[in-house]
């Protein structure tokens, strides 16, 4: 019997022959301008990363031993600046990975017109092993490196929440910026997803899955696509399944709840739960905020298992967690008809290709969770005007609006109640601003990447017309830019 054993070094090769997640992106991009006439030195200048920015920085622990921690900055395109994207913490990320982010985050803002370039930042810890002084103490180390390199700035690159990080961590960098640069006027804007407090905006916090959720309206709104998918139109009633109650997830499942979508089960780090009725989603939310699980919810059933939930038979499956959640092994059991990718990455193409031979719609990440990156960017708009979106015309829209009531009601001889005259006096405030823009933004999109699949049926899938909507964008700015020097 000769050693099954792989020799020394071959499991090392074998991982790196594996296609990277950065490696699927740029596939999705070559299939999407496969029958364009793009110069094919166009394209790849536009999926290469053009920054890729490795640190290693000393945390001490309270006993006196240094734990070296690794992070990443990495910006894939400056043909818009400053350049956005999210900041993970997570003990498994890599390079890698967020190279494929940070691309991911370059189309994501091309195909909802957002005019930024596409970054990614990642911490290699898992924050659930530090206290909040330690936690930061890594970001503001973390944010000082970035500020050393000039890989952050209201121009030139500007961070915001990812898996793992959330309002907390954007003010200790923004004060680690102001603190460094206390001549910047426009410091505020060198991150967004702050609390509204800190320059934050009203609506930030919600704002991917309030995206989510106008992304799957429209679909859910066009008869064709549904019929295609065997499924009545409209939202409600529609059963669904969510993967992460996290900030993606928590707030897609609290929408879809309130527009009369039936949770039927939610899906955790820790196991799944499932009831056929339905979840409140922030009865769970509480549930596992009070017991630290999402586990015996009163009234639910507990799953086998985590990933259990993502084949049980439901009507929309939005997966909300981490990447690469659906793959070859579970994809031939997955049941839903509708795949709305909150998280980013989660659909591997070999599961992609599996769910492909039937009939699905799978909304994806690249338009679907772009709502947070667009609200991102009118916190950054709000941070460089230095007021409030609101503050200078709610007043006046409302007296007008109060003179055509009196007008109207001067016509008709009749008066409107209490209720009629508030809803119709009523200068829009920030948080009406920021869910319209957003709402514009995503229904826009949605009707330009439908159209782009209608007009070149090639293209077969929705998330291949989404990277060809924006290859398109970006390849057009880089032509008319030019090739400095
Ligand atoms: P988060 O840290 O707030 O929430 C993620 C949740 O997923 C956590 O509760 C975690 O416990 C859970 N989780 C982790 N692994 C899991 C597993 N295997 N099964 C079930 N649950 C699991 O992160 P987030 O901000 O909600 O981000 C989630 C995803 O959405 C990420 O892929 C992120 O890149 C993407 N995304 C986030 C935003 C944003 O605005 N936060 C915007 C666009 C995309």
């Amino acid at each position: 019997m000769g050693d099954a054993r792989p020799a020394p070094g071959a499991l090392r090769e074998v991982l790196l022959s594996e296609p990277s997640m950065f490696d699927f992106v740029n596939q999705h991009v070559d299939r999407a301008v496969a029958d364009s006439d793009y110069p094919s030195g166009l394209i790849d200048a536009i999926k290469a990363c053009n920054s890729v920015y490795r640190l290693r920085f000393p945390f001490r622990h309270p006993d006196g031993t240094i734990e070296v921690i690794t992070a990443f900055r990495v910006e894939h395109s400056h043909h818009r600046l400053p350049t956005k994207g999210g900041i993970r913490y997570a003990p498994f990320v890599d390079q890698e990975e967020v190279k494929a982010l940070a691309a991911l985050m370059t189309y994501k803002c091309a195909v909802v017109d957002v005019p930024f370039g596409g970054a990614k930042g990642a911490v290699q810890i898992d924050p659930k092993k530090y206290t909040v002084t330690q936690l930061e103490h890594i970001t503001r180390r973390y944010a000082y490196e970035l500020i050393k390199k000039n890989f952050i700035g209201p121009g030139v690159d500007v961070p915001a929440p990812d898996y793992g990080t959330g309002e907390r961590e954007m003010a200790w960098i923004v004060d680690t910026y102001l603190t460094l640069t206390p001549n910047a006027l426009d410091g505020s804007a060198c991150v967004t997803g702050k609390p509204v407090t800190q320059g934050g905006v009203r609506g930030r916090a919600s704002a991917t899955g309030r995206g989510l959720f106008f992304a799957v309206r429209e679909a859910c709104a066009n008869a064709a696509d549904m019929k295609a998918v065997a499924l009545s139109t409209g939202v409600e009633g529609k059963r669904v399944v969510v993967q992460g109650l996290g900030n993606v997830g928590y707030h897609i499942a609290r929408f879809l709840h309130a527009a009369g979508a039936v949770v039927i089960a939610i899906a955790e780090y820790e196991g799944a739960i499932m009831s056929p009725k339905g979840l409140d989603p922030h009865d769970v939310f509480t549930h596992r905020k009070q017991t630290g699980s999402i586990l015996n919810h009163p009234g639910s059933t507990n799953l086998p298992n985590s990933g259990a939930a993502l084949e049980l038979d439901c009507d929309v499956l939005v997966p909300a967690a981490i990447e690469n959640v659906l793959t070859e092994h579970n994809a031939p059991n997955v049941k839903a008809k509708i795949i709305l990718e909150g998280a980013n990455g989660p659909t591997t193409p070999a599961a992609e290709g599996i769910l492909q031979q039937r009939p699905i719609l799978i909304i994806p990440d690249l338009y679907a969770n772009a709502g947070g990156v667009t609200v991102s960017y009118f916190e950054w708009l709000k941070n460089l005007s230095h007021v409030r979106f609101g503050r200078m015309e709610k007043r006046m829209e409302e007296r007008d609006e109060a003179g055509f009531v009196k007008a109207l009601e001067k016509l008709t001889g009749k008066s409107l109640t209490d209720e009629e005259r508030k809803s119709l006096v009523h200068g829009a405030d920030e948080a009406d601003i920021v869910d319209s823009g957003l709402e514009e933004t995503m229904v826009v999109a949605y009707n330009e990447i439908r159209e782009t699949l209608r007009s070149s049926p090639s293209l077969k899938t929705m998330r291949t017309a989404a990277f060809r909507v924006a290859v398109d964008k970006i390849a057009r700015s880089y032509m008319e830019l030019g090739v400095f020097p």
